[in-house]
């Protein structure tokens, strides 16, 4: 009854778009096609200390408004249908063997405000989705400035060394690694999180994060085939 209510009161709405949807679908079917199957974001090969990284999305409209909600309202619940599109991703666009998935760390200061790492969050969904632990690798020496107004100089400036490993070195040698954040820009960050990966032993390191953001300025960029055939998020 009061699930019914609910259900009346606050119809589902599509995370992405706001259409209504049927219960229990985060993302209506208009925009899984034209948003998350044709989607090619980025990938970076070798631009800096990780082998490959990508995203599932790309950083705009909808999809930027679903990730400010993650990172700043509160809304957690959107973890699960993001790391279901970074599963695709995963599968059918880095299309790479993972033993092992990590997160890139937050400020203690902003998880103690906010409660989550939204980083975590997705990290953790996407370990139930695939056949490979989620274990909190890594954690931050520093604190340091938020991103969004800096330029690709500052930001690799701004979390050098800003990170170190905090679990036992025998979980992360020889393995390969998947690091997963909320949205890629320059790969700086992913790339110190590798780096501190690499030099404990690990054999590869992917990043895979929810969205990337357009660069206009960016290095000459592969962009993925579109395979949205037999996709099923
Ligand atoms: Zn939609």
């Amino acid at each position: 009854m009061m699930h019914k209510l609910k259900t009346l009161l606050f119809p589902p709405k599509c995370m992405l778009c706001g259409a209504p949807i049927r219960e229990r679908e985060e993302i209506c079917p208009l925009c899984r096609e034209q948003v998350v199957l044709n989607a090619a974001p980025p990938r970076l090969d070798a631009n800096g200390a990780f082998d490959a990284a990508t995203a599932g999305l790309w950083y705009e409209g909808g999809v930027r408004r679903a990730i400010h909600g993650l990172k700043y309202y509160e809304k957690q619940s959107y973890a699960r249908p993001l790391a279901r599109v970074m599963e695709y991703t995963l599968r059918h666009k880095l299309g790479e063997e993972i033993d092992l998935i990590t997160f890139v760390p937050t400020n203690r200061k902003t998880e103690r405000r906010r409660g989550y790492n939204q980083a975590e969050l997705l990290a953790r969904e996407l370990a139930k989705r695939c056949d490979a632990p989620c274990v909190a690798a890594l954690e931050k020496t520093r604190e340091t400035h938020a991103m969004h107004d800096l330029t690709p100089a500052m930001r690799k400036e701004n979390v050098k060394g800003a990170f170190c490993l905090c679990c036992d070195p025998e979980d992360v040698r020889g393995k390969r690694i998947l690091v997963a954040d909320d949205v890629l820009t320059t790969g700086a960050t992913l790339s110190e999180c590798a780096a501190v990966l690499k030099e404990a032993g690990a054999a590869r390191v992917y990043g895979l994060c929810a969205a990337a953001a357009r660069r206009k300025t960016a290095r000459p960029l592969e962009y993925l085939e579109k395979d949205e055939k037999d996709a099923k998020l």
